[in-house]
């Protein structure tokens, strides 16, 4: 843990967990053949002094330092209880997380859904390592803190260039681009202009029905291995229900299926999947389109989800299972 600036300032803490915005290459131009989460948070921190202002200190913690395509539970609930724990403490105004993009969404939803925090924490992260020619973590972690020390601000978002986004709405939709985020139809919260934010709606509030029980099962130390396990299929042209099968014989307790278009599916796929829903296994249906949400209908036979992307769903979906494990098949 580093601290820097005065110590009767209000505090602005960031925890890295990893990510590109961690990330070396051999060779400066190389903004590919990279190995993420390689440098330290204190050392980013140090090497950008324009990150402190006079009204706030920073301080900075390592709580993981993994590329983000390997993120795990447990990680997420040590995440979960070092950002409770500061935002606890009256001196703190706010928290930063230095992440990985790939499953930056789940994280930065996963933490919403948990924690609903009255203080602002906002997740950050890079397409470029930090030793690239022209690296895009600096400005984002500048833009990450200005908003963190923003008045009024709340809840779970993402700053990635220049645009903040809400834990719920928030998807990675490009594999390269600096601004590889969206937030769909919602449209983004707001933007950073030269340390200023600008806010075109409502900071996020709590995602309906997951926080307390989830929270309790993470706090009394639910590993990896206590957490319920769910999966996720998808529809296409020549589904069928193999893969539900196997999973449903392999003990899954519940399913997410990312349908196509409204969350229709194949009817092979729809079988095998009511089949293992009268087995116990727990089935939400969400889209594989980018944007829009399923609508449901009259009769609906599979519950939909609630307008949340597939990784989303099966978010909340564990945590719901988590929180009422008597609702889980014996397995
Ligand atoms: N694979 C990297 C990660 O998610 C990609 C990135 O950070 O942009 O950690």
């Amino acid at each position: 843990m580093q601290v820097s600036g005065e110590m009767n300032k209000k505090k602005i803490v960031i925890l890295g967990t990893g990510g590109t915005i961690a990330g070396t290459a051999a060779q400066a131009g190389d903004n590919l053949g990279y190995t993420a989460a390689q440098v330290g948070i204190g050392q980013l921190v140090a090497a950008l002094p324009a990150l402190g202002d006079s009204h706030h200190a920073l301080l900075s913690e390592q709580v993981a330092q993994v590329d983000s395509k390997d993120m795990d539970f447990d990680i997420w609930c040590r995440l979960a209880q070092r950002v409770a724990h500061w935002l606890a403490q009256d001196e703190v105004q706010g928290i930063v997380i230095t992440h990985g993009t790939d499953t930056l969404e789940e994280t930065a939803f996963f933490l919403q859904a948990v924690l609903d925090p009255a203080k602002p924490v906002v997740l950050t992260c890079a397409m470029r390592p930090a030793t690239a020619l022209a690296p895009d973590g600096p400005q984002n972690m500048l833009d990450a803190v200005a908003t963190a020390s923003h008045a009024g601000a709340r809840g779970v978002v993402v700053v990635c260039a220049g645009v903040v986004h809400s834990a719920v709405d928030v998807q990675k939709v490009h594999t390269y681009r600096l601004d590889a985020f969206s937030s769909g139809d919602a449209g983004a919260l707001g933007r950073v202009e030269e340390g200023r934010l600008r806010l075109f709606r409502n900071w996020p509030s709590a995602h309906v029905g997951h926080g307390l029980g989830a929270i309790e099962s993470i706090a009394s130390g639910a590993g990896a291995s206590a957490w319920p396990r769910v999966d996720i299929v998808l529809n296409y042209a020549g589904a069928d229900g193999r893969a539900v099968r196997a999973l449903v014989a392999d003990g899954v307790q519940g399913l997410v299926v990312a349908g196509t278009g409204n969350g229709t599916l194949h009817h092979a796929l729809e079988a095998a999947l009511l089949q293992a829903q009268a087995a116990g296994v727990r089935v939400v249906r969400a889209t594989r389109c980018l944007e829009g949400r399923v609508l449901p209908r009259a009769g609906d036979t599979l519950a939909d989800s609630l307008g949340l992307s597939p990784v989303k769903a099966r978010v909340a979906l564990m945590l719901d299972l988590l929180a009422s494990p008597g609702q889980a098949r014996d397995v």
